[in-house]
């Protein structure tokens, strides 16, 4: 059996578990439970991270010890992933023995052969990241992550001899693409590395700082945080000597935030490579959870914690918004409102609904059970052949950690599976005795198509698929590989209907008065008033002639792009039929490549507008559901250019 290993990060003891952390966990979780489908044997690892100054300090301002203290928290976090359906193998404590005994016995190795070394250094020390700063990562003279000025202090202290390792990283990385993934990630660490790499500085004084690992050479210092917290990747495979280590290590991958770049992609693999060991195989980053365009965080009082979401939405339900909202690589906004948007339309509405309706024609129309198909129509073939081809896709997506992409996949082929059910009409086939060769297919259709689609969510939404799987009588076939076929269901099985799948959440009444909802808005920033000839006359009714002033056309975007310092607006390229420039607010709801071919409805003559100095030349229509933007479209293709009316 293939094996494969994947981490996330092991999380600091200074705070209580948020959505961040669970971010990295549950895509963690996704991925190996994926790989399992795949007949993996997966080795899922957490842990935390227990010494250093700032949980010294932690444990102070909480008045107990540190013991005590990392102790809780760490009980906080292993107490936190269940209820989110994530199950890890092992969980890492740094101050766990065993890890102590590991990263001293590497500490002493690497010191030995001479890549450790001690000497004076001086330098801009920030204690909020408690790490050394450069100049150059300082913003105005203060640390851009916690906007405090550096202290100049000056300390013996031991070094490792990353230098040495420059070049091999720098040639590592050059040599495997995926070695550091999406690629924005991996060109920012080979251009941190144009320039000549500082050893790194690895111990602290005991006189500064009690709680680590005592450095096996010297008594006098404590090793420094990342020396000990990478090494949780090994000891956490009884590295040296485990069975573990040789089975799992040639294949691991880790996941992490985009804020421990730098220690993951520089400080571990050159690390590794003077211990004589192979990097990794791939390192995953992934963005940040925004709270109104900022940064989570304690400081800042809006901190979002994964306990309240499950207890509010359910476990299923945040793992999916998770996976489905974020596009990893790339930060994200989280709301509430957001959520509740996704679980209601994409869960209750989209999946929800076809399950109970599929499910109950067949209790109704086949006594629940599985039907046997007669000769599948053009239209039941074109079914079947996406949701096969969704299989390929879902898989290449998760292969590249492109969870929203794969999620996507998949509800096309749910909206195609709830559109089949509209243009087959079973309930009229029903009524006619020499339709029951083709109501029968049509029946199959569906569940072989249900039957696959809970495939792809058994990573995703274990509780649900597990649910999905028990109705369709295919409890335990979770192999994507032996399943992932077409006409596995056996005629004349029993099937269970009656489950169902989400309750309808209500939203809490907003003070946004109700019919804004759903209404159509405008786009993109200009919070101006439709024209003057549309403005509302008494009781909000325009007359037909005002409207006729609005011109509303069809238009296919051909092409789409970012636009430099904006984090909301997209340059979009369109044929209306003229080809035209359309600046549009959706870049937090629609990645440019998957805008491309789509036709869409524009305001086609409203005065030109510059946005961040693109002149905008009309609007494109989208829908607005709390915080979520969906683009208007048409039904089906039309000439671009026509007009809507
Ligand atoms: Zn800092």
């Amino acid at each position: 059996m293939t094996a494969y290993y994947l981490t996330t990060p092991i999380f600091y003891v200074n705070a209580q578990p948020h959505l961040g952390h669970a971010y990295s966990t549950v895509v963690a979780d996704a991925v190996c439970r994926y790989q399992r489908l795949l007949g993996k044997d997966v080795r899922f690892q957490t842990g935390t991270d227990e010494h250093g100054d700032k949980i010294v300090h932690a444990a102070e301002d909480a008045e107990v010890s540190v013991k005590e203290y990392v102790d809780k928290i760490s009980a906080m976090f292993k107490a936190a992933w269940p209820p989110l359906a994530i199950v890890p193998d092992t969980f890492v404590r740094t101050t766990d023995p065993a890890h102590m005994a590991v990263v001293q016995g590497i500490l002493q190795q690497v010191y030995d052969q001479g890549d450790i070394y001690f000497s004076e250094y001086t330098g801009l020390y920030c204690k909020g990241c408690e790490q050394f700063l450069t100049e150059k990562e300082l913003v105005d003279g203060k640390c851009p992550d916690h906007l405090t000025e550096p202290a100049k202090i000056s300390e013996q202290n031991y070094f490792f001899r990353m230098s040495k390792y420059q070049e091999w990283l720098i040639d590592h990385i050059s040599k495997h693409p995926e070695f550091i993934t999406p690629e924005r990630y991996r060109n920012e660490v080979l251009s941190f590395l144009k320039e000549p790499l500082e050893d790194l500085c690895i111990s602290r004084p005991t006189t500064r700082l009690t709680w680590g690992i005592p450095l096996p050479f010297d008594s006098r210092f404590v090793t420094y945080v990342w020396f000990d917290a990478l090494i949780n990747y090994l000891s956490g495979l009884d590295y040296p000597a485990g069975e573990d280590f040789a089975r799992y290590w040639p294949v691991a991958e880790h996941v992490i935030a985009k804020d421990i770049l730098k220690p993951h992609a520089i400080y571990w693999p050159t690390m590794l490579k003077a211990m004589g060991l192979e990097p990794y195989q791939r390192l995953h980053v992934h963005g940040y959870w925004n709270m109104n365009e900022t940064k989570m965080s304690k400081s800042l009082g809006n901190v979002v914690r994964p306990g309240e979401l499950v207890a509010e939405f359910g476990a299923d339900s945040v793992r999916y918004f998770l996976l489905r909202e974020m596009s990893f690589g790339l930060d994200a906004g989280f709301s509430k409102e957001a959520l509740m948007a996704r679980h209601n339309s994409d869960l209750t509405n989209d999946l929800g609904n076809l399950f109970s309706r599929s499910l109950t024609m067949v209790k109704n129309f086949a006594a629940s059970v599985v039907p046997q198909p007669g000769m599948p129509s053009a239209q039941d073939q074109e079914l079947a052949e996406a949701a096969l081809a969704m299989l390929g896709q879902y898989r290449e997506h998760l292969d590249h950690f492109a969870f929203h992409r794969a999620l996507a996949a998949v509800w096309e082929v749910i909206s195609r599976a709830n559109k089949y059910i509209v243009s087959t009409q079973p309930w009229e086939l029903v009524k006619d005795p020499q339709q029951a060769a083709q109501l029968s297919t049509v029946l199959y259709t569906l569940l072989e198509t249900l039957r696959l689609i809970t495939l792809t969510l058994h990573p995703i939404m274990p509780e649900t698929a597990a649910k999905m799987a028990e109705a369709l009588g295919v409890a335990g076939e979770t192999s994507l590989t032996d399943c992932g076929v077409w006409g596995r269901l056996v005629p004349g099985r029993a099937i269970t209907p009656g489950a169902q799948l989400f309750p309808r959440l209500q939203q809490e009444v907003k003070d946004k008065p109700q019919p804004q909802k759903n209404k159509t808005m405008k786009e993109p920033a200009s919070e101006k008033t439709p024209s003057p000839e549309a403005t509302p006359e008494a009781e909000g009714l325009i007359s037909f002639d005002a409207f006729q002033n609005l011109e509303l056309r069809v238009a296919e975007i051909v092409a789409a792009e970012k636009i430099a310092k904006s984090d909301r607006l997209l340059k979009l390229t369109v044929k209306a039929p003229e080809e035209r420039t359309i600046v549009a607010g959706i870049a937090q709801h629609y990645q440019p490549e998957e805008l491309v071919g789509r036709q869409v409805i524009i305001v086609a003559n409203l005065k030109p507008a510059k946005l961040m100095g693109v002149a905008s030349h009309g609007m494109v229509l989208a829908a607005k559901e709390g915080d979520r933007l969906v683009l208007s479209a048409v039904s089906g293709p039309v000439a671009n250019g026509s007009r809507v009316a």
